[in-house]
Parts: structure tokens; sequence; C-alpha cells
């Protein structure tokens, strides 16, 4: 042990019986829930990439502003994603992110995908949507239990042409996901689906869904299995949702009636559905943290240029003291959840602990999102509040980031349950 760090512990036990604290044992146990601290030889800060990394990121940035940009509007007005931009996200890579090369992939790390995710969000935080869902939960999920003929035969169009969908929500299953009913049923060499999910994303273009069903309810949420079902057998898209924001993401409802799937389409094994789906959410929520600091970006740079161009009362409205700490104070949130986003996003890749900054990153996210957007609309006054700015658009898309993939409640929920394990 250095010498500082031994300094540090005896100041620390110190502090602590001072104040009456709990011990140094359960207080840097405690401290422990916060994250796993290891030496590293040279560390560096939070906002670290490889050449990788930041290639990718700038590509995407270009991709976003060139090819993405002069459709969103019209693609949020017409409620639909434009087939052509779909079409571009496949030849530019952006469907494969973290896929093998061997299975037509880009093969780039978690952090890449999560910059992919950030930067499209600052343009169209529903071309983000698609982004995320696909590569962090459905490539994900057949990435780590699919077999390799699954891997072959899915991934492979996944990253190329196939738009896919992950499939848990259901009208009785929201926060509570594990309550679903919808139905698997053992015919020998196929089970049979039948019931029903609610809002899923991307299945108004997917081919491909990775539907979670209870294959034994006797076993309770122990029955959840994993299945990739193609639409072809009989999936039903009954409704497609209008919604206030990310409205070119389709949502849509699905019914699955008599619906036969092959046995070599159960993802890992019977059974283990809910770990596959708790471990997915786990990591995917990361990615919805960088949506949401991505639109979060997205509007503060409108706003801000704005802010020295429009003048009242003779001087730009950005010269105002006023605003000038409102600008300056989002500013320090944005890169708040930006650090945390990019921590979790690490600390999953290095295979550490990450499930509580992973939360952590989405809730301030998603918080910082909200009130990044409302005051970019705010500062923008009238031109804030029509649609020809943009401004208001990311205000809309800004609140999904409280909602899927676990609600605000939920994420407080996870971080609360593990920082009481350690007090306890
Ligand atoms: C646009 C969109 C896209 C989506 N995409 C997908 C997708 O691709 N795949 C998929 O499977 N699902 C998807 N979802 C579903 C999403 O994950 C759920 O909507 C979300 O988990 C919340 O479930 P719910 O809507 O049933 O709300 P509910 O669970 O009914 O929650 C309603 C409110 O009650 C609170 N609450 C519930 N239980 C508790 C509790 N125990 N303690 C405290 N508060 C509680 C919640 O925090 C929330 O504020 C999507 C949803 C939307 C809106």
């Amino acid at each position: 042990m250095s010498f500082l760090r031994a300094a540090r512990l005896a100041s620390v036990a110190q502090t602590a019986a001072r104040r009456h604290l709990p011990s140094t044992r359960s207080y840097s146990s405690a401290l422990s829930a916060f994250s796993v601290p290891s030496p590293v030889e040279n560390p560096t800060s939070l906002r670290s990439f490889t050449e990788e990394e930041l290639m990718l990121q700038e590509t995407v940035a270009r991709f976003a502003r060139e090819v993405v940009q002069p459709k969103v509007r019209e693609m949020d007005e017409n409620e639909l994603m434009d087939k052509s931009i779909i079409n571009a996200m496949f030849e530019n890579g952006l469907m494969g992110l973290e896929t093998e090369a061997d299975f037509g992939g880009a093969e780039c790390s978690f952090t890449a995908a999560i910059l992919a995710v950030e930067e499209l969000a600052k343009i169209d935080p529903s071309i983000s949507a698609l982004c995320d869902i696909h590569n962090t939960l459905t490539n994900t999920v057949i990435r780590k239990w699919g077999s390799k003929e699954l891997k072959e035969k899915y991934l492979t169009r996944l990253a190329t042409d196939t738009v896919g969908s992950f499939c848990i929500s259901e009208a009785g299953a929201g926060s509570d996901a594990f309550a679903l009913q919808t139905r698997a049923e053992d015919k020998g060499d196929h089970y049979v689906l039948n019931g029903g999910k609610m809002w899923i994303s991307n299945s108004g273009e997917a081919d491909i869904f990775v539907v979670f069903a209870n294959a034994d309810p006797s076993k309770g949420y122990k029955g959840i299995s994993a299945f990739i079902v193609e639409k072809e057998w009989g999936v039903e898209i009954a409704k497609k949702e209008k919604k206030l924001g990310i409205r070119s993401s389709s949502t849509c409802v699905l019914n699955f009636d008599d619906v036969k799937v092959p046995k070599e389409n159960v993802l890992g094994k019977i059974g283990d559905g809910y770990k596959y789906a708790i471990d997915s959410l786990n990591e995917g929520r990361i990615g919805i943290a960088a949506q949401m600091i991505g639109a979060a970006q997205g509007a503060y740079d409108i706003a801000l240029p704005y802010l020295f161009e429009r003048k009242q009362f003779g001087k730009p409205i950005g010269s105002y003291q006023a605003m000038q700490h409102q600008f300056a104070q989002v500013a320090c949130e944005i890169e708040a959840a930006k650090l945390m986003t990019y921590n979790a996003a690490r600390l999953k890749e290095e295979g550490k602990p990450f499930v509580m900054e992973a939360a952590m990153a989405k809730f301030v996210a998603a918080k910082v999102a909200e009130r990044a957007t409302s005051y970019a609309v705010e500062w923008m006054g009238g031109n804030g509040f029509v649609r020809e700015t943009g401004v208001e658009k990311f205000y809309r898309d800004a609140k999904i980031g409280s909602i899927y993939e676990g609600t605000n409640n939920m994420q407080l929920e996870t971080i609360s349950k593990i920082i009481s394990n350690k007090y306890k």
C-alpha cells in the first residue's frame, strides 16, 4: 500500500471517529458501492477515447449532419422513418457496431457504440433510438447468447439489411417486466407463441424479433425464455402508436397468434431469458443515457448561437447575466451527465461492476436532457416554441429518457438497492 493511500485511510478513520460515523471498515465498504477503484499505470480523463472511437465519433457526426439532418423535420411530421436513411445506416456500418467482422459488423468497442448513439441524437433522437435499440439490445442479446448458427444467420442480416426489435413489455408488464403473459408452448420440435407485446421500438420496420415469453409459468419468472422470431412466421403489427416525441421511431403493439418457432431459435437456455433481459437492459441503459446527452447537446447547440444573435434592449440576450448563469449551469449539467455516461460505458467494457453507474447515468442524463431542452426552448422565446427552429422537437424527444428501459423510479430502485446492500 502506498504511503499516500495509507495516510488517506488513516485520515478517513480519524474523521469518521470524530464525527461518530461508522467504523473505517464499514465506511470504506460503503464507499466501494460507488466504484471499484483499481490502480492503473497512466490514469486519464473520462474524455479519453481511442483513435478508433474518435474516428467513429467524427464519421457519425458527419453522417448525422449530412444524411440525417435534411430529413429530420419531415420524418417527425410524417411520424415515419425515411427508408433511405435506414439503408444508409446499414451501408455505413451503424447497425452492427459491436458485431464481429465475421458476421458483417464493424466490431467496435462498446464505448464507440455509445458515442455513435450520442452523435446521432445530437441531430435526431429518433434515429438514435433506432441505432441504440437495434445495437445495444437486439444485436447484443444474440451476440452474447446466440448459438454459432443463430449468430451466423441473424447477426449477419441485422448488420447488413434487416432491422431488429427487442420485445419484453406487454399491457400488464411494464416496470414489472417479468409479469409478462406471452406463452411459449413446447410442441416437440418447435414452440408455439401466443400473446402480445406493447411499445416495441423499431417494430414498424423490423423483420427479426427477440421475443421474451414464458415457457413454464409454474416456475414464475424462471420460465421466461428468449426466442428469435421472424416476422414472416406470423408476427402481427396490430397498431402503431402516435407519440409525443421520437415520432419517427416506430413503436407498435404486436400480436402472436400460434406463431411456430423452431427449437433452434431458442436463445441460450430455456428458462434463462430473465437473466438475458436483465443483463441486456443493464447495459442498454447506458445507450439511453447517451441518447439523452446527445439530445441535450443538440438543443443547446441550436440555442446558444441564437443567444448571441438575438438582441433585446440593444444588446444580445446572451450578454445578460441572468441568461449567462442559466446557460453556464446547463453546460455543467450536460458535462456531468456525459462523464457519468462515458464512465459507465468504460466500467462495462472493463468487465467491472457497472449496474449502479449505468442506472445513475441514465437517471441523470434523462433529467438533464429534460432541463436542457426546456431551457433551450425558453431561451429562444417564440422561436423556440415553433417547429421551424427544431428545438421544440428535442424538448418532446427528451421525455422518453425517463420512461423506457426502466423509468426514473426504477433506476432509483436499482441504485437504492445496491446502496442499501452496502450500508445495511
Ligand atoms: C416510445 C417507447 C418505446 C419503447 N420501446 C420498447 C421496446 O423496444 N421494447 C420493450 O420491451 N419495451 C419498450 N418500451 C416499454 C417501456 O420500457 C415501458 O413503457 C416502461 O418500462 C414503463 O412501463 P409502463 O409504461 O407500463 O409504465 P408503468 O410500469 O405502469 O409505470 C407507470 C409509473 O409508475 C411508476 N412505478 C411503477 N412501479 C413502481 C414502483 N414499484 N415503485 C415506484 N414507482 C413505480 C413508474 O416509475 C412510472 O412513473 C417502450 C416504451 C415507449 C414509451
